[in-house]
């Protein structure tokens, strides 16, 4: 499957400013926009970590409180069309793949009832370097297997 994500250019210039404020530690939070249709995802927004994540050289635990509410207030104040798409983290000095936690982790999003999301995206940013790369999860029928795909990234 190709799946194609549009991503506004002040979301991931944020992303790359975080990620290397918090450099040589990890930083992360989430990201929203809308389903365009079924293949294609606009992210329109990005929320960073919160004041109360941590931040380690090799894992990140955001503050998913702050999350919860910031992620309500952008659903409202877009007249409901702004939603939860997925989350994003740095690997830092690294490389933008998807760490067998991080398949663990978008796993438990998609399996997350309340969030309705069965296909999270994953984005990973590799500061310093300006690298990343967006996932998205899937699962294969008829054997249900999982599988993550490497969208392809639309700047506007
Ligand atoms: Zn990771």
């Amino acid at each position: 499957m190709r799946y194609k994500i549009w991503i506004k250019r002040t979301v991931i210039d944020f992303v790359y400013e975080n990620g290397n404020r918090w450099l040589p530690k990890e930083t992360g939070g989430v990201i929203l926009g809308y389903r365009a249709n079924s293949l294609s995802m606009v992210i329109t927004d990005v929320i960073g970590p919160g004041s109360k994540a941590v931040h380690g050289h090799y894992n990140f635990h955001p503050d998913q409180v702050f999350h919860k509410k910031e992620i309500a207030r952008k659903y409202e104040e877009s007249g409901q069309r702004i939603t939860y798409l997925g989350d994003w983290h740095t690997h830092p000095n690294s490389y933008p793949y998807l760490s067998n936690q991080d398949k663990a982790t978008v796993r438990k999003i998609a399996a997350y009832k309340e969030a309705r999301l069965p296909n999270p995206i994953m984005l990973i940013a590799a500061p310093p370097k300006k690298e990343f790369k967006a996932w998205v999860y899937g699962v294969c029928r008829p054997n249900k297997s999982a599988i993550y795909y490497k969208a392809e990234v639309i700047f506007y």
